[in-house]
């Protein structure tokens, strides 16, 4: 495995946490929304940062360590295509 691959594994757990993160923030605001410990603006206003973050890590972490080309084409975990569709570098070790 070279560096590339290993960074592109990194930032692909950094990105996991962002998600589980946000889903758990997210699950926590309708909890105190549900049992009215927040009012509906706040609320609403806690949400819209969740969703902010979910997008910051999407952007700063999806890229390619070797172009940093966004790699939206490709989804979380999808193991095929292997390679970054901006420069065609290997992301994911073949077999
Ligand atoms: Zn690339």
């Amino acid at each position: 495995m070279n560096s590339i691959q290993q960074e592109f594994i990194a930032n692909r757990k950094k990105l996991y946490v962002v998600v589980v993160v946000s889903a758990l923030l997210m699950f926590g605001i309708v909890y105190l929304l549900e049992m009215n410990m927040v009012g509906l603006v706040p609320g609403l206003a806690l949400v819209l940062a969740t969703i902010g973050l979910s997008i910051w890590g999407v952007t700063s972490f999806w890229r390619c360590p070797s172009c940093n080309g966004h790699l939206g084409k490709l989804y979380i975990g999808l193991d095929h295509p292997k390679y970054c569709p901006g420069c065609g570098v290997e992301l994911i070790e073949q077999d």
